[in-house]
């Protein structure tokens, strides 16, 4: 995996530095030697990670890393603060701005590498939703632009695998006071238990547990169904680096180190949620604009945008198998009058039943889509003539026969619809050509007095054709099955 890593330092030796260490494994390294200068590439070259040094003239680390973290469009680029200090107020608030890691000068290599790999991985998983993102936005349908630090932190479920008592009673004093509920195990069999029947979203693990290995225990919650894609923040001592490095491998997303100084398990908890949060609701987002962009939310049936779609690959992949489909136009009779007789309201609820109806007179592979205010489209695939001619006739009757129930002082309105159809058989077709000539005997069945079906190449189909249709489908069918 090859990640570009912005170095930014005053000093050019450390640039060279981390530069040469980082070339070494592979990344593409690009450098600044000022806060303003980073800003610029960071906006510029699409870094995935910056390694930030914090003590600069000028423009500091925490100023430029609280820019990259404000704006929508940097926010979810993963900043490593590269420094001297060991004040741990220095730390948090590096966290507080939104930084996601820090590395203490001089640079431990296992503890920048493993870093650097682990927030590369992180990236390009953000990046793929926000591309999904994108191309949902694209859809047509806005979306809220999503910003990692506008998430929020409280009520987090946190799940500690800890046996020192010491350090889980101040991790979980820490937590609570910072309003997330903390729930702990001594060990992994009762931790397994427990993600079995509850849900959680940040799980910290320690790697000094007596009577097992933590990090197998690491391993073991990242394969597990349940909790394969919660963020893992180890526990650990200074002399387990080792340890944590191969952690951080095989997918824990942050670590702490003893003594536990209660800010930092703060800040780093904040983070992870902040980042689960933040991958989840891009998630949902897509989900949302993804349905929201292909389906009518009237009536739950499909667009006119996805019908389009649809049909283009059916009438593509009908030119190879010279299979026959049907499109059919149907309009609801005289539907201003119902609207502006029982107003707006009775309107909708009458395309939502008569959506109902189409629906459950159709086979599951037929595509039924609102084309229109009141008109719809039905693909039939693979179908012969005279059971096209059947089945538009039966979705006819299916609405006109039976008055729809509607809050409407009667109670119910009788609604009749008028249809157009044509058999496409397989060869060169476009959409709108196809759609066309379905709506041109739409047209006829509208100036024939309505509520009524008609057929390219076929005409009205009248009482005595339908018996007779029927038929003939019947037949059909006994052959097909062997009758
Ligand atoms: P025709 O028999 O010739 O089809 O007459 P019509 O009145 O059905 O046709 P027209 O196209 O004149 O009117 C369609 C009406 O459908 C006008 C529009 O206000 C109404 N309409 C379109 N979309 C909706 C909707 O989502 N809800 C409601 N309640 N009415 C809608
Ligand atoms: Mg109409
Ligand atoms: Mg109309």
């Amino acid at each position: 995996m090859s990640a570009r890593v912005l170095v930014v330092d005053d000093i050019l030796p450390n640039v060279r530095l981390l530069e040469a260490k980082l070339a070494c494994e592979y990344y593409d390294v690009i450098t600044a030697v000022s806060g303003q200068e980073a800003l610029d590439k960071v906006a510029n070259e699409n870094p995935d990670i910056v390694l930030l040094d914090i003590m600069m003239p000028g423009m500091d680390g925490f100023e430029v890393c609280s820019r990259i973290k404000s704006n929508p469009d940097t926010a979810h680029i993963p900043v490593v603060m590269v420094t001297a200090l060991t004040d741990i107020q220095d730390k948090v608030r590096g966290l507080e701005v939104g930084a996601d890691d820090f590395l203490s000068k001089p640079i431990n290599d296992i503890a920048l590498m493993a870093r650097v790999r682990s927030l590369a991985r992180l990236k390009m998983a953000l990046d793929e939703w926000r591309i999904r993102e994108n191309a949902a936005t694209q859809f047509g349908v806005v979306t809220e632009k999503t910003n990692l630090m506008q998430e929020p932190i409280e009520g987090a479920r946190i799940l500690l695998i800890e046996d020192k008592e010491y350090d889980k009673d101040k991790i979980i004093e820490a937590l609570s006071a910072d309003l997330n509920i903390v729930m702990s195990a001594p060990g992994g069999i009762k931790a397994m238990e427990m993600v079995a029947a509850q849900d959680f979203d940040v799980l910290m693990v320690s790697l000094n547990l007596k009577n097992e290995d933590g990090l197998r225990l690491c391993s073991h919650l990242r394969s597990n169904e349940r909790t394969r894609s919660l963020p893992i923040v180890m526990i650990a001592d200074e002399k387990d680096m080792t340890r944590v490095a191969h952690g951080m491998e095989i997918g824990a997303y942050d670590y702490l180190m003893r003594p536990l100084e209660k800010s930092e398990v703060i800040a780093r908890v904040r983070t992870q949620v902040r980042r689960r949060r933040f991958q989840e609701r891009l998630r949902s987002s897509y989900e949302i604009s993804l349905s929201m962009a292909l389906t009518d939310s009237l009536t739950g049936l499909y667009n006119r945008r996805y019908l389009e779609v649809h049909l283009d690959k059916l009438i593509e992949s009908n030119k190879q198998s010279k299979k026959a489909l049907a499109v059919l136009i149907m309009d609801i009779d005289n539907f201003k009058i119902i609207n502006d007789t029982h107003g707006h309201n009775a309107g909708d609820e009458v395309l939502r039943v008569f959506s109902d109806r189409v629906k459950n007179n159709t086979r599951s592979f037929d595509l039924v889509a609102r084309y229109g205010g009141e008109e719809f489209v039905v693909i039939l695939p693979d179908v012969s003539p005279e059971r096209a001619y059947m089945i538009a006739e039966r979705l006819r009757r299916s609405i006109g026969d039976t008055p729809i129930t509607c809050s409407v002082e009667a109670g119910s309105l009788e609604i009749t619809t008028s249809i157009g159809g044509a058999i496409i058989e397989s060869g060169d077709h476009d959409i709108g050509e196809v759609i066309g000539r379905a709506d041109k005997c739409l047209y006829e069945a509208k100036n024939s007095g309505r509520n009524c079906t008609i057929f390219e190449g076929k005409g009205l189909i009248s009482k005595e054709d339908y018996q007779e249709i029927e038929r003939a489908v019947y037949t059909q069918d006994l052959e097909e099955f062997g009758g």
